[in-house]
């Protein structure tokens, strides 16, 4: 480690809230599937951001429209018009098949104006009484770090200390419909679920699962929410996780990889009247909808599609989940992925994952650990064939490795 690592870590050790524990490298550039360190070294990225990079470091035409639209108009505030956000509606509307859209920054802005959307929907429009909304979410859920969110995870991590919480959400097990059958009550407005947990490892439900609380959701008159937050925009393989498994949603979230890592924009889209309930003056954002958001973002999803990355991901996500499991290791107990959102479980015998990582990070690829005992695999879509194997090759070498 040079020096400038040395200080650029320790400076931030410092003076930084200690949130987050990350890998020792201080990464200055990036470029589609590589970044680089302060020292030069080259690295994979095989996080993207938590996907938010979807596109690759530093898309060209992501960066064009950015720089462009920064000369001519940056903020203007939803108390006025601007000549960008019309043409985001338009565009993600015909990409995703919306018929609303309400833009945000962040994702966890994303999942609150769901939740408020949702709950004013249900009063005025389901007829639930003032006050009794109720929410259903899934044990080992991420939707985000506001206060109304952490309130209905189950990870004591997340929402330890952190109360008092708002009450209405009801939790059940992830990829079990027979539990939501029984949690439906009349006041339930709204059932909140990933398609794939990311956060909590990549984990995939069972297969017509999501047709089963599609078909729930309808007969109870209750709104299907989907975070698609990190598996939306082509990550699955897909356009959307959903696809794989013939559905439409009431409602759903994007974020991360909606600005290809430019810029935090997030949107909830629906298809019905969730959206229709909010009235001027009931929810807003200051920066939410802003004309240089609305330019990456339209950028961001052209990119998407013209350069055939949500194909790609398909076709590299099936080759890596292929050469995964061909890795013969006592270290291994799972291997787990749709797309290009995968992840390798190890035995708790096999050491800690982060060590695993490190030792990732020492051989060019930047890996992240989740829950301990799992590497999450999740590069850009941009990857070629050679680039996986190039990773697959790596992988192999550091997962016979113990570090028990
Ligand atoms: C990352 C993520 C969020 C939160 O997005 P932020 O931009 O970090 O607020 C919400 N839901 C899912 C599924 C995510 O992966």
């Amino acid at each position: 480690m040079s020096s400038s690592v040395i200080d650029f870590i320790a400076t931030e050790a410092r003076f930084g809230a200690q949130n987050y524990a990350p890998i020792g490298v201080v990464l200055s550039r990036g470029e589609g599937v590589w970044v680089w360190d302060t020292d030069g070294n080259r690295y994979l990225d095989c996080l993207s951001a938590y996907s938010a990079v979807s596109q690759g470091h530093c898309h060209p035409k992501i960066l064009a429209a950015m720089v462009e639209q920064a000369h001519r108009l940056t903020l203007t505030s939803r108390a006025f018009h601007n000549d960008q956000l019309a043409l985001f509606y338009e565009e993600i509307a015909a990409l995703t098949g919306s018929h609303k859209v309400l833009p945000m920054n962040s994702g966890a802005e994303a999942v609150e104006s769901a939740i408020k959307s949702v709950r004013k929907w249900g009063y005025e429009v389901k007829g639930v009484p003032d006050g009794q909304a109720e929410i259903i979410v899934c044990a080992n859920n991420f939707h985000g770090r506001t206060l109304g969110i952490v309130g209905f995870s189950t990870d004591p991590e997340t929402h330890g200390h952190f109360g008092p919480f708002a009450p209405g959400f009801r939790i059940i097990p992830f990829g079990d419909a027979a539990a939501l059958e029984q949690a439906i009550t009349p006041n339930t407005v709204a059932f909140l679920v990933e398609p794939i947990q990311g956060e909590a490892g990549v984990v995939i439900p069972p297969a017509g699962y999501f047709t089963k609380v599609r078909e729930l959701c309808t007969a109870n008159n209750v709104m299907l929410v989907l975070d698609e937050i990190q598996t939306g925009l082509g990550r699955t393989g897909k356009l959307l996780a959903e696809q794989h498994e013939g559905i439409e949603a009431d409602v759903t979230l994007l974020g991360k990889a909606l600005s290809g890592g430019f810029y935090p924009v997030s949107a909830v889209l629906s298809n019905n009247d969730v959206l229709g309930t909010l009235r001027p003056g009931q929810h807003g954002s200051t920066f939410g909808g802003n004309p240089l958001a609305c330019a990456v973002a339209r950028a961001a999803m052209r990119v998407l599609v013209e350069e055939g990355m949500i194909e790609n991901a398909a076709r590299q996500g099936a080759r890596f989940l292929e050469g995964l499991k061909d890795i013969r290791a006592n270290t291994i107990r799972e291997v787990r992925g749709r797309g290009l959102m995968l992840a390798v479980e190890l035995h708790p015998e096999a050491g800690r994952a982060r060590r695993y990582c490190e030792a990732l990070q020492g051989k060019g690829i930047l890996a992240k650990d989740t829950h301990e005992q799992t590497i999450r695999i999740a590069p850009p879509l941009v990857i070629t064939s050679d680039q996986v194997d190039w990773a697959l090759e790596r992988l192999a070498t550091t997962l016979t490795q113990d570090f028990s």
